[in-house]
């Protein structure tokens, strides 16, 4: 018997990870292929309890924001655009929280893409985050991960100069961690990630990238792991000045 992604309980299905609708089918594409061999993980009921909103959620969210190459911006001309107006615009809507400001982007020769600058439902994605990072666990090393996920939505901006600090630190560590390591997933200008090695902690990340732009991150803290709470963290929570170098690179924090 085959066990669940997420739990212990039997699985009874096969999940997507990521959804499959984020992956343009071949008739939006020209024919292209890209849904190669899209990875699967077996499910249970409760995990499987059919979460077409929160794929299509995650699906507005990510295809065509800035940043996409251009197979995300036919996505979202194609059928991300089909599935916002059969909702009357709501399903562009969920994707944020509070007042939005819409936009118009030149994107390519008589290509526009409508931009919008609000703020992102962020509880949301991580837990749509949190599915996939889980499911890719499952489908990399054959077994369910047991502790604590912490993500971090690298394409999001903010206007807050510690946030952007801790952006561009955790980009440039990982491009240190991860460079000429193996990207996996056969549909690489939708999706692919990497995984880094185990640091003296038995902390490890993942990077997930979709549309050849778009970044999240995941810290994996599993249950055994002893954590220490690091000293230059807490000069950073504790509003002190702090300067990171990564490479010959500087970031600055308070
Ligand atoms: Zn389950």
């Amino acid at each position: 018997m085959e066990k669940c992604y997420m739990c212990d309980r039997q699985a009874t299905s096969r999940e997507h990870v990521p959804p499959k609708c984020l992956f343009p089918e071949g008739k939006d594409m020209d024919g292209e292929n890209h849904r190669s061999n899209l990875i699967t993980v077996p499910s249970c009921d409760l995990h499987n309890t059919a979460k077409s909103r929160d794929d299509e959620f995650l699906m507005v969210s990510l295809a065509g924001i800035i940043g996409n190459n251009s197979i995300g911006y036919r996505h979202k001309f194609g059928k991300v655009n089909k599935a916002i107006r059969r909702s009357a615009n709501k399903l562009l809507l969920a994707t944020f929280k509070g007042k939005q400001r819409f936009y118009v982007v030149e994107v390519g020769p008589n290509k526009f893409v409508d931009v919008i600058w609000g703020t992102p439902d962020s509880e949301r994605l991580k837990v749509c985050f949190e599915h996939i990072v889980h499911g890719l666990h499952f489908h990399h090393f054959g077994h369910t991960f047991k502790g604590r996920i912490k993500l971090h939505f690298a394409y999001l901006w903010s206007d807050n100069k510690n946030a952007t600090s801790f952006r561009d630190l955790i980009k440039a560590k990982l491009d240190v961690e991860l460079a000429g390591r193996d990207k996996f997933g056969e549909n690489q200008g939708v999706f692919y990630y990497q995984i880094t090695d185990r640091d003296q902690f038995d902390l490890y990340m993942f990077r997930l990238c979709f549309y050849g732009g778009i970044n999240v991150h995941a810290a994996m803290i599993p249950e055994h792991a002893d954590v220490q709470k690091d000293l230059a963290w807490m000069l950073v929570e504790g509003g002190i000045k702090t300067i990171f170098n990564v490479g010959d690179k500087k970031f600055e924090f308070n």
